[in-house]
């Protein structure tokens, strides 16, 4: 029997599961994709808040606080991407100026640097913004990461520590035990004492599976967003305007760990939790409003767009709660922005107020924490370059011309526990596909190495989900 079933390997449930591999308990991370972080922490803006946003007396307020102080170490210890880039909030006029007001306020009050800048400096730094901006609050310890990035380092990391991960695992019903729940996926079943719903948009249909009181209600709100070229240069501060009720933080210009940049999110309410694709309308919102704080941005250096679903909810707050009529099932649901930034202290919460009065948690002796870093060849210098080609030749056959990633890069990310298993997986991983050409020239090399890795025909290649398969023919001689 399993102390902790967790359903959901986004953000939330890996960061979860490498925490409680620090103790000597059994652990199942599930998911019911093919890879880790496939939801709403593949697709966002990657921002660790600093927490200056939620309104005060919020569970968000709280954890999005702590859990930002806590990312640059998380980070460090990972070998995850981690830049501190810094947030410009611009305010364009007297109104918009009051709010940035309340905003230091709660700054100031959250122990959170924060400094004004009047908008002419602010132009200095940022020649784009626009000349309506007329005062600035510069967040300057806010950071970027590479969010899938980390909770495929977190469930790594859990895996070293002998925590089990089951992917293609759809939680399709939970069985109530004496002491505990049945949890039943497409593909098995799993005794558990503890249940971590970590489901993102789809946590009210898996509460509702042991309850019909559920006390929430999901409406997926979709973000969608232009990635600009590297050379496109636009800001190098994250640019937001003044955050409203209605649309949240607004559309924003967010410079990326690897130097690209996002224009984006709109804020749509969506029936389908499965409808992830961008729209004419959504896209067209965002380069209306981007203007509201930048001009000249180069859209037309777009090299993809992409969207994401927010679990919005009718609480408007993150809602980490056991279910009062089922005792060891705790609800991690609602977890919207910004549930990047506040990921590490939603595990701390849900281990010190739930898990801790359920289980004897006694720390395991040789855990690991951190790990080893993939290899970047891009990032190396000449000598160590070739030095790592003289081990592996591998190291030094180019593969994806944009990104500069080389065939042993890639192998090594298929071989890696919860190694990727898809095109979009390797991707995601080593950036193969992410470049100008997106993967136009690659992505057959990438198959083919793939194929072959995982001891696959070509055909059963996938680029994605389940059913995405690229090739249906090989023509053999
Ligand atoms: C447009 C947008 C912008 C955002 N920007 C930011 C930001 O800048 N900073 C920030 O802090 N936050 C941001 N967020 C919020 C952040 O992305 C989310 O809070 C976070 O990713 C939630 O992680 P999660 O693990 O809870 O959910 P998810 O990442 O959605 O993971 C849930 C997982 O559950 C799995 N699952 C669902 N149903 C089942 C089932 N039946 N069986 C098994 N598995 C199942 C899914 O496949 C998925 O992998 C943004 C979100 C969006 C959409």
């Amino acid at each position: 029997m399993y102390d902790v079933v967790i359903i959901g390997a986004g953000i939330t449930g890996t960061m979860l599961a490498r925490k409680l591999s620090a103790y000597d308990i059994k652990i199942a991370l599930i998911d019911k994709e093919n890879d880790i972080a496939n939801g709403a922490t593949m697709a966002n803006s990657a921002i660790i808040h600093t927490g200056y946003d939620p309104k005060d007396g919020t569970l968000m307020a709280e954890l999005n606080v702590k859990g930002a102080r806590a990312y640059e170490e998380l980070c460090r210890q990972l070998g995850c991407k981690y830049k501190k880039v810094g947030a410009y909030i611009a305010a364009c006029g007297k109104e918009e100026e009051a709010h940035l007001d309340v905003l230091a306020d709660r700054a100031k009050r959250r122990d959170i640097p924060f400094r004004f800048i009047d908008a002419d400096e602010a132009r200095k730094q940022e020649p784009a913004l626009s000349q309506n901006v007329t005062r600035v609050l510069d967040l300057y310890t806010t950071a970027v990461v590479y969010p899938w990035e980390i909770a495929i380092a977190c469930a790594e990391v859990a895996v070293g520590n002998g925590a089990d991960v089951f992917l293609n695992n759809s939680c399709e019903a939970i069985e109530r035990l004496d002491g505990g729940y049945r949890v039943i996926t497409n593909e098995r079943t799993l005794e558990c004492k503890t249940v971590i719903n970590a489901a993102g948009v789809f946590a009210e249909k898996i509460a509702g599976m042991v309850t019909s009181n559920v006390g929430f209600h999901i409406t997926p709100r979709r973000g969608e967003y232009y990635v600009l070229d590297k050379d496109a240069d636009v800001v190098r501060h994250i640019i937001f305007p003044v955050p409203s009720k209605e649309k949240g933080k607004g559309v924003l210009a967010v410079p990326t760990v690897y130097g690209n940049t996002l224009i984006g999110p709109n804020s749509d309410y969506v029936d389908d939790p499965e409808d992830n694709g961008t729209s004419d309308d959504g896209l067209s919102y965002v380069r209306g409003n981007i203007s509201k704080t930048l001009v000249d941005v180069p859209l037309y250096r777009s090299i993809r767009t992409f969207a994401g679903l927010r679990p919005s909810s009718s609480a408007g707050d993150f809602v980490i709660e056991e279910l009062s009529d089922a005792e060891g099932f705790v609800n991690a649901a609602c977890i919207e922005s910004p549930g990047l930034a506040s990921a590490p202290a939603i595990a701390d919460y849900i281990i010190g107020k739930f898990i801790s009065k359920r289980l004897e948690l006694r720390e395991k002796s040789g855990a690991v924490m951190g790990r080893k870093a993939p290899l970047i060849m891009a990032e190396l210098s000449p000598e160590e370059r070739s030095e790592a080609i003289k081990k592996e030749p591998l190291y030094g056959k180019i593969i994806c011309r944009c990104e500069q990633i080389s065939e042993g890069e890639i192998i090594d990310c298929i071989r890696r526990p919860c190694g990727a298993c898809s095109v979009k997986g390797v991707k995601k991983r080593v950036r193969p596909g992410m470049g100008r050409c997106q993967g136009g020239f690659c992505e057959p090399k990438v198959v083919d190495i793939l194929a072959r890795e995982l001891g696959i025909d070509p055909t059963e290649v996938l680029l994605d989900p389940c059913g995405s398969n690229i090739l249906v023919e090989v023509n053999r001689p």
